[in-house]
């Protein structure tokens, strides 16, 4: 039905701009269908989940991929779990045959995650997840204290670069802290970002490892009825966090946020920093302070950065500078910018997670990659919808079969930054691990001693 409607919608170059708004909004089968025919990219999303072990290369292990579990989601949310494929082609025929409305990627197995069942009754139950990439999952909506523009799954322009900063946070400590090298970062389609650590050492973490990673960044420590999320011990920070507030979170606190959200605004929005000094005398000294200025002519513009110079300059003079108080700059800071990671999700190899290039339902939006390097200028509300490529297709003139669809739509400069940015540096790592293992392996046979 999703062909007729677009290729009935099909008229020459001259009218491109038209059709490609004439394609409706939405979510379904029909232009799912026609995605998951032209544009999903099947070959890149396969040879990455290989880790290489796809080549004619004598080390690699040919039952890599075959372990490697993808759950579906059908329509009216059917759950496919455990699905395992052997090559691009099988994998390609089994999304368009079952027109999956969500891929998730789970971990690699010890066995056919397909055929557990099988080893169960063999007796040989040996089905346990061997390896999975070090993943991290950040929420927007994890931030709705913080935020004033937006709330739930919505986000804007003024909220969004949250998001940005967890990538810069994480990114560089990921990559200079642990020495992480292929690290890919996805837009989750609607509420915030996905990243994937698929360095070899990342994927053969155990539990407890990762665990300990995940704790690393852990720094926030909300819950419902704890009103002081950050906690700042100890006589000096740990130079990550140290480095963090000085590099980024500082800088976007008081240049960004604390207008963006207009963080002392009103009463209420003051109450609730004040709530994070531990010193009533501080607090109340600040709270008349800003009932005074309340009255005087700051604009609105000013009352932000005002308010906040005045509790810097309260917490940070010379009569305060008590032990408690010392960190507590920071730790407002920290409480508003401080990535947080939904800490479930990184510590155990078993959670499924979104695969990149699936479509959010709710928005339409495809998943795509974002650039670690140049994160603050990705705009969620610019990222292609699947009418959008549709239109896009179809402005092109639809042809069957046609070989360069994809490069006719605005999904390609995303595929191609996977292909170039991520997938091959990684493929290329991999190939040398896989290389000096089989020499290290073939230096123990007798014939090279
Ligand atoms: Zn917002």
């Amino acid at each position: 039905m999703g062909d007729e409607r677009v290729d009935a919608m099909e008229i020459d170059g001259q009218q491109r701009q038209e059709v490609a708004a004439a394609v409706p909004d939405g979510f379904n089968a029909d232009y799912l269908r026609i995605y998951y025919g032209k544009l999903f990219p099947y070959v890149d999303f396969f040879k990455w989940l290989a880790y290489g072990n796809d080549a004619k290369h004598p080390g690699c292990d040919q039952s890599y991929i075959g372990r490697r579990e993808l759950s579906f989601t059908l329509e009216n949310d059917i759950y496919l779990r455990f699905q395992s494929f052997d090559s691009a082609a099988e994998l390609e025929t089994s999304i368009k045959e079952k027109c999956p409305f969500k891929i998730d990627i789970g971990p690699v197995y010890s066995i056919d995650p397909a055929k557990r069942h099988a080893y169960a009754q063999s007796g040989n139950n040996v089905f346990v997840p061997v390896e999975r990439e070090l993943i991290f999952d950040i929420d927007i909506s994890d931030y709705d204290d913080v935020r004033y523009c937006c709330s739930g799954a919505d986000t804007c322009l003024d909220c969004w670069p949250l998001m940005t900063i967890v990538i810069k946070i994480l990114d560089t400590s990921l990559r200079g802290d642990f020495g992480f090298n292929h690290i890919l970062w996805v837009y989750s389609g609607r509420r915030g970002v996905h990243c994937w650590v698929c360095d070899s050492r990342a994927r053969k973490l155990s539990n407890e490892q990762r665990s300990a990673i995940a704790d690393y960044f852990r720094v926030y420590k909300g819950g419902e009825n704890s009103l002081k999320k950050v906690s700042l011990t100890g006589p000096v920070l740990h130079p990550f966090l140290a480095r963090s507030y000085t590099d980024v979170l500082k800088c976007f606190f008081e240049d960004k946020l604390l207008h963006s959200q207009q963080l002392f605004a009103s009463e209420e929005r003051c109450q609730k920093i004040l709530e994070l000094i531990p010193d009533e005398n501080v607090a109340s000294e600040l709270h008349d302070k800003w009932q005074g200025n309340r009255r005087s002519s700051i604009s609105k513009e000013d009352v932000n950065a005002t308010r906040w110079e005045q509790l810097k300059t309260t917490l940070q003079s010379g009569k305060h500078k008590t032990q408690g108080l010392r960190r507590c700059v920071e730790e407002i800071v920290f409480s508003y910018t401080y990535p947080r990671l939904d800490m479930e999700v990184s510590k155990h190899m078993n959670h499924l997670l979104k695969a990149p290039f699936c479509i959010h339902p709710k928005t339409g939006r495809v998943c795509v990659p974002i650039d670690p390097n140049n994160c603050e200028d990705f705009d969620p509300t610019a990222v292609p919808t699947l009418s959008q490529l549709l239109g896009e297709l179809n402005a092109a003139g639809m042809q069957i079969d046609s070989e360069n669809d994809l490069e006719r739509t605005s999904l390609e400069k995303y595929i191609r930054f996977f292909r170039t940015s991520f997938l091959q540096p990684m493929l290329k790592a991999c190939k040398e691990e896989l290389e000096a293992f089989f020499f290290s392996e073939r230096c123990l046979l007798p014939e090279f001693i």
